[in-house]
Order: C-alpha cells, then structure tokens, then sequence
C-alpha cells in the first residue's frame, strides 16, 4: 500500500510503498530518513508530528554493522 510518512519540523513528507507485515526494506528506510530529514546529527525523530491515516506512528530501529548504521522502519497501522 502507498502511504505518505511526515514531519512537521521539517516540513517534508515522502511516498513509500509499504509492505503488508510494514517493515521498509532497509533501502526505502534510507530513502525516508534521507527525504524526511537528511541530517545524522538532527534529532527530530524522521517520522514526526500528525501522520495520514492508516499510519498510526513510525518504529524506527537503528541498528550497527561495524561504524555503518542501517535503520529498521516499521509503520504501526490504526486499527480502523
Ligand atoms: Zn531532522
């Protein structure tokens, strides 16, 4: 499902195809914290503020492989 993710301190949003289980794929989670924010010392949060439904909020998880970080995004849906 297309879905657009946001963030009010930026004013920025992106479009991603999100899987059904909502995990990105690690290249998508580039993708938005590069279109949505963009700085590594900025901490805005990358997904912030009010979201469009279905998306309730954004789980981020930054994980190391050695000095590199990748990041797992997982969109929480709202139940309707
Ligand atoms: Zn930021």
């Amino acid at each position: 499902m297309i879905i657009t993710l946001k963030n009010n301190f930026h004013n920025t949003e992106v479009r991603v195809n999100v899987p059904n289980d909502g995990e990105l794929s690690i290249g998508q989670a580039k993708r938005v914290r590069k279109m949505l924010c963009g700085s590594d010392s900025c901490t805005c949060g990358v997904v912030r503020g009010p979201q469009d439904f279905p998306v309730d909020w954004v789980e981020i998880n930054s994980c190391w492989e050695g000095s590199r970080r990748y990041d797992i995004f997982t969109v929480v849906f709202k139940e309707d």
